[in-house]
């Protein structure tokens, strides 16, 4: 009473619904995409309904009433018919009610982590590096300067390689950066890319790591694809070694950068559905260095990973696919956002 007494009109939080629900009759009765709306359908029947009787009971007469009667007559109809499809979903799934009842729990499990996944990450920072620059082949004096990285002096970065049919890895490496940006923006994250295509060379890697530290990120990774032998294949992840000498000291973040990397390489191999690299690593699909200056410079947790070859066809033709560059995204960011509930 107090619901219909409150609201004018009660029908208007169902309003949504009724475009999709207009639909329904189109569509298989039993789709999985239907039951997450079929449960929430249900979950609206008892306050509907009784804003429905409510509004019946209160005689809706009057030129207000005429709308409201209809409004009302509209949705009751498809409301009422939510729960016998919900009930028909739930007995048909193998005749087994808890089936159903699960999948449409689940649905609802599944959405309430999207929802407060938004804030989850919030004060996190995580800075993305992609590797190399689209446009360094033609700055090769300023790339081929060397840089301190501590333990020696190397090239300011490299132009990269690429795919046999000419796909490059800053192409490649700006296009998975920019899809796990927004999957770890989604749950909010605060996100830096160390260039975005926005710059012409570099930026060189004892300044991709300074950004890094300078972010104070919880977590740094520098994608790449490698450029090996035909026959060389899968991904890995390349943790950074022990290192002490001139700026460079990693002692700090040999730990965290394992825990993250280790997470990456498990749900990169779960979300992309490929092996670890079968050319080093050992199967492990992890790899240690100590003469990269994009770690050795960092002191926060940093790892690279290198996505495939790029020089094998089989590879390649995973690494151009933009579906196949989702689910590479998908993977670091799942293992980006378990590494930081850890830490
Ligand atoms: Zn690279």
């Amino acid at each position: 009473m107090s619901y219909a007494g409150s609201n004018p009109d009660p029908f208007d939080p169902s309003d949504p619904f009724s475009p999709s629900d207009s639909f329904g009759p189109s569509r298989p009765r039993r789709s999985p995409l239907r039951r997450p709306l079929t449960v929430a359908l249900a979950a609206l029947v008892p306050g509907a309904l009784l804003g429905w009787l409510a509004y019946e009971a209160l005689g809706g007469t009057g030129s207000g009433g005429a709308n409201g009667t209809g409004a009302g007559a509209g949705a009751a109809p498809s409301v009422l018919s939510s729960p016998a499809t919900g009930a028909d979903s739930a007995g048909s799934a193998g005749g087994d009610g808890k089936t159903g009842v699960g999948t449409g729990t689940a649905s609802a499990t599944a959405s309430a982590p999207a929802g407060s996944g938004a804030t989850s990450l919030q004060g996190k920072v995580v800075v993305i590096d992609p590797g190399h620059n689209p446009t360094n082949y033609q700055h090769t004096a300023d790339i081929n300067r060397k840089v301190d990285i501590g333990t020696n002096r190397k090239e300011c970065d490299t132009t990269g390689t690429s795919t046999n049919s000419g796909y490059s890895e800053a192409e490649f490496t700006l296009d998975v950066a920019h899809r796990l940006r927004t999957l770890l923006q989604e749950q909010g994250a605060t996100v830096r890319l160390t260039q975005d295509g926005d710059r012409p060379y570099g930026p060189c890697v004892d300044e991709r790591a300074r950004i890094g530290n300078a972010a104070h990120a919880d977590a740094v990774v520098s994608i790449h694809a490698d450029g090996a032998g035909t026959g060389q294949r899968g991904f890995h992840v390349i943790l950074p070694g022990a290192v002490h000498e001139g700026a460079a000291d990693t002692r700090a973040i040999v730990a965290p950068s394992k825990d993250l990397g280790k997470l990456i390489a498990g749900d990169f191999t779960r979300a992309t559905g490929t092996s670890p690299s079968n050319y080093v690593g050992d199967g492990t699909g992890l790899v240690t260095r100590e003469d990269l200056g994009g770690l050795n410079l960092s002191t926060v947790p940093k790892v690279f990973i290198e996505c495939g070859n790029m020089r094998d066809t089989k590879d390649a033709a995973l690494l151009t696919s933009g579906a196949w560059r989702q689910k590479a995204a998908q993977g670091m960011s799942e293992g980006i956002v378990s590494f930081l509930h850890g830490s």
